[in-house]
Formats: C-alpha cells, sequence, structure tokens
C-alpha cells in the first residue's frame, strides 16, 4: 500500500491523502486550500492523480478545507463516488454551493478592480458546477462497511461537527486509520470522539498540537458579556462560523434565559447558511447532545434574517439586541455592514467565537488597532471586542492525547502528523514522544510512503 500527502500538511488546509493498492485508489479527503496565496495557488495546480484511474473518495467532514475541492474534480471529469456520512452530505449542499458562489464573486472581484494577471479571471468553479458535484455523493452510516476494490473502509463517529469521522481503511492485510478533525471530550453540542481501533498506521490532526483551550465556561463568559451590553444598551454583534458555532451560541443563549442569567434581549441570527444548517442540526439528533426540546427552543429562539432587505431592516431595531451574522473571522459576509454602522459606538460589544487567523480582521481588532478598513473605508473601533474560546470544536494538545491513551493502538504505533500550522506539528510531536511510545513523525508535502 502507497499513500501520498497531496495536502493537509505543514498547515491546517487543502487535506487530500491518494491511498493506493495494486488494484484500486481511494482519495481520503479532497480540501480547498485557504489562507496565505502561495497555498491557494496550489489550488490552480494540476493534481498528480489519474483521475480515471481513481476508484473513490472518502470524506472525513464537511469542512471546506476537507470537501471544497470536490468541484474541481467533477470540472476536470472524476464520476466516480464521494463517500460520507448522511449529515457531511446535507452540509456540503450548503456549504459547496455557497464556495462556488464565492468563488464566482470572487473572480468579478478580480476582474472589475484589474487585480488579476488574467483578462478575465475565472472562478475555480461555479455555484453550478459544485450543486452538480453533489451527484457523485454516496451518503452512508457510521460502522458501515464499504468495499471499493480490494479497499474496505468505514467511519466512526470524531465529534468536532455534524457528520464528522475518523476513517478507518483496511487493504492488503493491513489497517490504516485517518483521524479526519478531532472533537472535544466536554463539547457544548457534540458527542465526544470514539477511540480508534488497532492500527497499523495512523495520520492525526494537530490543529490545537500547541495550544490549550482556556478552562474559562463558554456560557459564563458569554453571560458576563450580555449583561454588560444589556447594561450599556448597546448591540452585540457576533460574527460566528455558520457550521457549528452558531448553533453552539443559540444553544447557550436559551439555556442562559432560560436560568435567568441574562435578560431576554432579542436575538437575530442574520445567515442564510446558519439558518439552513440549523435545521440540517435538529434533523440529525442522534449525534449530539441536544434533547428534542432544546433543539427547538435553539431554533425558535432567534429571528430568522434571510433576505438582504430584512438584514437591512435590523439597523432600525430598538437596543439592546444581538445579532449573529457569518463570516466567523469577519473576513467577509453580513457582519461586516452591521460592523460598519457600529463600530464607533462604544456601547457595541463584538464577541468572537473561535480561533482567528493571523492577518484576518477579527485578528486585527483582538490586537485593539483603533479603526478597522471595511469595503474600502476607515471605521474607528470604540466597540469593546472579546473571544470566547470554550467553542473550539478541536481538540487541544492534551485532549489529543488522552484521545490516543484511551484508543487501542500498539504502543509502537507509528503516527504521522499532519493538519497544522508548523508550530502545532512540532509542538504535538515533542509532546507524543515524551509522553508516549508511537513512533511519532511529521508529514511533508507529497511525501509518499509505503506500507
Ligand atoms: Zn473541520
Amino acid at each position: 500500500m502507497r499513500i501520498t500527502f497531496l495536502g493537509g500538511t505543514e498547515t491546517v488546509t487543502g487535506s487530500k491523502f491518494l491511498l493506493e493498492t495494486n488494484t484500486t485508489s481511494v482519495l481520503v479527503d479532497c480540501g480547498l486550500y485557504q489562507g496565505y496565496k502561495w497555498l491557494r495557488e496550489r489550488n490552480w495546480q494540476t493534481l498528480p492523480i489519474d483521475l480515471s484511474t481513481l476508484d473513490a473518495v472518502i470524506l472525513t467532514h464537511a469542512h471546506l478545507d476537507h470537501s471544497g475541492y470536490i468541484p474541481v474534480l467533477y470540472k476536470r471529469g472524476y464520476r466516480g463516488s464521494v463517500f460520507t456520512h448522511h449529515a457531511t452530505k446535507d452540509l456540503c449542499q450548503i456549504l459547496l454551493a455557497d464556495s462556488g458562489h464565492i468563488q464566482e464573486e470572487d473572480a468579478k472581484y478580480y476582474s472589475k478592480h484589474k487585480l488579476s494577471k488574467h483578462q478575465n479571471p475565472e472562478p475555480l468553479y461555479d455555484r453550478q458546477t459544485a450543486e452538480a458535484s453533489m451527484a457523485l455523493f454516496q451518503s452512508i452510516d457510521f460502522d458501515e462497511q464499504v468495499e471499493v476494490g480490494d479497499i474496505r473502509f468505514h467511519l466512526q463517529p470524531a465529534g468536532h461537527i455534524l457528520g464528522a469521522a475518523s476513517i478507518i481503511i483496511e487493504a492488503e492485510g493491513k489497517r490504516v486509520g485517518f483521524s479526519g478533525d478531532v472533537g472535544r471530550f466536554d463539547d457544548v453540542l457534540m458527542r465526544p470522539p470514539r477511540p480508534l481501533p488497532e492500527l497499523d498506521l495512523l495520520l492525526m490532526e494537530s490543529t490545537y498540537g500547541n495550544r490549550q483551550h482556556d478552562p474559562q465556561d463558554a456560557a459564563q463568559q458569554l453571560a458576563m458579556v450580555v449583561n454588560r451590553v444589556a447594561k450599556n444598551g448597546g448591540v452585540l454583534l457576533v460574527p460566528a462560523f455558520a457550521v457549528g458555532r452558531a448553533q453552539a451560541l443559540q444553544h447557550l443563549f436559551a439555556e442562559l434565559m432560560q436560568t435567568g442569567d441574562i435578560p431576554k434581549l432579542p436575538i437575530y441570527l442574520d445567515s442564510p447558511m446558519a439558518i439552513k444548517v440549523s435545521d440540517i442540526f435538529c434533523r440529525h439528533s442522534e449525534q449530539h447532545r441536544l434533547s428534542h426540546g432544546q433543539c427547538h427552543r435553539l431554533c425558535d429562539l432567534v429571528t430568522y434574517t434571510r433576505t438582504v432587505d430584512e438584514s437591512k431592516a435590523l439597523a432600525g431595531q430598538a437596543f439592546p439586541h444581538v445579532i449573529i451574522a457569518g463570516s466567523g473571522m469577519a473576513t467577509g459576509g453580513r457582519i461586516l455592514h452591521h460592523f460598519k454602522r457600529l463600530l464607533s459606538d462604544k456601547r457595541t460589544s463584538v464577541l468572537f467565537t473561535g480561533y482567528q487567523a493571523g492577518g484576518t480582521r477579527g485578528a486585527k481588532m483582538l490586537e485593539g488597532v483603533d479603526a478597522v478598513k471595511i469595503h474600502g473605508s476607515w471605521v474607528p473601533l470604540k466597540a469593546e471586542v472579546d473571544v470566547i474560546s470554550g467553542l473550539s470544536g478541536h481538540a487541544d494538545y492534551l485532549e489529543l492525547t488522552d484521545w490516543l491513551r484511551q484508543s487501542k493502538l500498539p504502543a509502537t504505533t507509528p503516527v504521522k502528523l499532519i493538519h497544522g500550522d508548523p508550530e502545532a506539528l512540532e509542538g504535538l510531536r515533542v509532546h507524543l514522544q515524551e509522553q508516549t511510545e508511537y513512533r511519532v513523525e511529521v508529514a511533508g508535502y507529497r511525501d509518499i510512503l509505503r506500507l
């Protein structure tokens, strides 16, 4: 068996691992590169895969850094199956179409502002291609055994987000595990990741390989900020990731209002995508911790604003209130319109709900800048800016180590670290080397491993 590392190495994006036997080849994850330009440029390079002989793609979960390259494969002629969990298929239906739409908008922007060396810059793929690629999806259950050529595989729950799985592949008498993104043991919404079976090789994610989550309780932190906003009579603006974080927040709001820890402020969910995801969330209730009642309370709690006109009308609402809108790192989306209107008002609070990558508007605001540039003009920043770190969907390095300890891996199993920034990969390598017996190495881009 041969594994080629085509992405998700030395970075958290672009996950792609080609697994080949003498007769069969499958691609595990098919993610988009995001972030720095030198990484995004790889999305335009030709993959060193003969798509006519690729037998299947298997996805761990729906986040675009694991699924967002599927429409490119489709555009280049791939018509084989994409196997993944039912919930991942449901989420991809929304996320891939939205990604296609964003690629189209970016291409138009580059063309209008002459930012591309090409006369008519093309999108990587458009919405229509993304929608068409959904025909390749074949959704399966956790623990369902699937055979493709001489490869057998199944998915097992990894927490993290709805549908997220570790993939266990058996071929040529060996068993290989792909961790996927690993969730947390005490996540607000998701159930804990299932420990791994015995393996001959593990590819493990390292997003939080050198970081530990803030032990402060997310609910308490949220209550503190909401009460401050209520007292000041301002607006709480929450930039939120549509999948997972928006639902976790809605749930915490509902619980805190129920217990009387925060006043019953109006909450507006100004994200058409998050609204659809919340529906899917309530449909897949077997995967998360919330009861039917809690699920409905979470959806009933907020006022949905779907159209642009409804979103604009929020400017006329009485203070205080809460607006949840994308994007999570304030790099785009409807939250920017509310920022333009409200950041210069010192009664406003902004609450980020996850890790803010370097260079994003979110990271700059947390550093305490005096003004932020939005749509070409500067807006003074007088609002208070906070971040809740307890809502992360990723296990930190201690939780990853605990997960390994609970697993049935023989002590000397080789572990290849993937899906992390260089410091995180190195941090986790050193930690595991000191604390466990596993043979731990960091995987490199385009490395080929024979088993
Ligand atoms: Zn993920």
